[in-house]
């Protein structure tokens, strides 16, 4: 995959919520929030859980393997500074742990994507901060579950 200088890429803002998250994928391990009251899973960060209001969370590692859920094949590059990816894929995963991420999916032709394709994410530096959780096509072929279940 052709790298492209990060600063022409639109990278996301850390905030005080979502720095435990970024901190983690430089790490190249994929953190969720977990509330510490009723248990809810969420992504993005936030405050407060949606379900019961808790302020209280806790972060969890997920093993990064997940489906796709839906897609976008990326044929005009916004910005211009992107031409070099086009086309690429941007996609919603369904991750294992049960929540959903947005993401751009690498290693992948637009023209052989399928909802229901087993991914797993891969860490890709594009900053000192910025570390993004790309997705590509698993490589054990189904969804992961078995590695999960030996890695709880
Ligand atoms: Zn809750």
């Amino acid at each position: 995959m052709e790298q492209i200088d990060a600063p022409f890429q639109a990278l996301p803002v850390v905030d005080p919520d979502s720095r435990p998250f970024w901190e983690g994928c430089r790490r190249h391990t994929l953190l969720i929030q977990r509330c510490a009251d009723c248990g809810q899973l969420r992504f993005p960060p936030a405050p407060l859980c949606w379900r019961c209001r808790s302020w209280e969370y806790t972060w969890e590692e997920q093993a990064g393997r997940g489906t796709v859920y839906t897609w976008v094949s990326v044929h005009h590059p916004i910005p211009p500074s992107m031409a070099p990816l086009v086309p690429y894929v941007v996609a919603l995963i369904d991750l294992e742990a049960g929540v959903r991420m947005p993401t751009r999916l690498i290693e992948v032709a637009p023209d052989v994507m399928y909802a229901g394709m087993p991914v797993e994410v891969r860490f890709e530096e594009v900053s000192d901060e910025i570390t993004l959780p790309l997705f590509a096509p698993s490589e054990s072929g189904d969804a992961g579950g078995a590695a999960i279940q030996a890695r709880a």
